[in-house]
């Protein structure tokens, strides 16, 4: 009546100050959050495109974050085909340059134990500037990236200091050698969890301190998706020793934990490192707001609902959308204003070395977008549309 575009009338909710205008036409929302500057990066996201474009693709990937609030977001190379070549990395930038989307886009090179590759993979960051780091899967997951032996790990260590490459080196930490694979049973989705134990991570970590330090690595250290406490007292320690060490913490793993296997829907919450048990999850939430952890990253993996219920049964869950959420939740959480700035936007800047504008805008929902909704239940508990994206 009011308004031409949002015809039905603003809502309120009493526990946050979140405004949901509805539009009716399309079902779709906008949420925005008075007097807030909304800025964000993410500095793990799996925009696929190539020959997945089926999950997702970088100019929709851009679009979403673009409209979630985001200001930046860093692109992980395990995609089909694998980014290791200069070549690969020019057409995913011309891709997000196409979009026109204004949202940075950074990509992490792709590493393998071929020391040659290693050394072209610092020259072409040298020459892109949205070349922000390298990407060292220790342990498979999703994709042929995986540089698992302790050998070969030795060697992108020590091929990466012989080059003097000093920017961000971000590690799957998961060590194969503590993986069973042979308990996975997708009727009881929480064998995952035991399959991918959190011991499989600190011994991962544990191997890239030592490795690190052995080679003489000079650029920056940083664990990804860290899910364990104990991998996070490693960390803390490494760094309190002078290493030049950070983590990061994905919303699913601080929000929940292995409970979620048990649901009806228990099989879509597979993802690599898998949900940890209550204790591990309440320990690394505390580890969190007490500074221990350096930003949030969300490990944005959408698949399509056939791949997660079906075999394959791929691994990961969609994030980019549900950033105004996250923030939400720190809120709820007695995060302080500065707490959530330095978590979601100004540590991961000063650890990059790069400059993003930090930009205002009206945050339109995207959660449909998805097939699954990971967040439901945490939306409905804080006042946010109650209506399930799944149905
Ligand atoms: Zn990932």
């Amino acid at each position: 009546m009011i308004c031409q575009k949002y015809c039905i009338p603003c809502v309120k909710t009493s526990a946050i100050s979140w405004i949901l205008q509805k539009d009716s036409r399309c079902g779709t929302g906008l949420l925005v959050r008075e007097n807030r500057n909304v800025m964000y990066i993410d500095s793990h996201v799996h925009f696929r495109d190539f020959n997945q474009k089926h999950k997702e693709t970088i100019k929709h990937g851009l679009e979403v974050a673009y409209d979630s609030g985001l200001d930046a977001v860093f692109d992980m190379p395990n995609t089909d085909p694998p980014l290791m070549s200069r070549d690969l990395v020019i057409d995913r930038l011309k891709i997000a340059r196409d979009s026109g989307i204004p949202v940075f886009y950074g990509i992490y090179m792709g590493l393998t134990g071929d020391p040659e590759q290693v050394k072209r993979a610092v020259k072409v960051y040298r020459e892109f500037p949205q070349v922000i780091g390298m990407k060292l899967y220790a342990g498979h997951s999703v994709g042929n990236l995986g540089v698992t032996t302790e050998e070969s790990q030795h060697t992108v260590y020590q091929a990466l200091a012989e080059e003097g490459y000093d920017g961000v080196l971000a590690v799957h930490c998961e060590k194969e050698s503590h993986l069973d694979p042979s308990l996975w049973n997708p009727v009881q989705p929480i064998t995952h969890c035991y399959a991918r134990p959190e011991k499989a991570e600190v011994e991962s970590v544990r191997d890239q301190l030592r490795m690190s330090r052995e080679n003489g690595y000079n650029g920056k250290l940083h664990i990804a998706h860290i899910s364990s406490p104990r991998a996070v007292d490693l960390v803390v320690d490494a760094k309190n020793q002078g290493l030049d060490i950070s983590c990061g913490i994905c919303p699913h793993h601080f929000i929940y934990d292995w409970s979620q296997m048990y649901d009806d829907d228990g099989v879509l919450w597979k993802m690599n490192p898998p949900l940890r048990e209550p204790n591990s999850r309440e320990k690394i939430f505390q580890y969190l707001k007490d500074g221990k952890i350096d930003w949030i990253e969300t490990d944005h993996a959408p698949h399509s609902l056939e791949e997660k219920t079906q075999n394959p049964y791929m691994s990961g869950i969609p994030g980019i959308a549900w950033w105004p959420l996250f923030e939400e939740f720190l809120r709820q959480q007695n995060f302080s204003d500065k707490q959530i700035e330095k978590l979601t936007f100004s540590n991961i800047v000063e650890r990059f070395g790069i400059g993003i504008r930090k930009s205002r805008r009206k945050i339109t929902d995207r959660r449909r977008d998805y097939p699954f909704d990971p967040y439901r239940k945490i939306s409905e508990e804080l006042g946010w549309l109650s209506k399930s994206i799944r149905n």
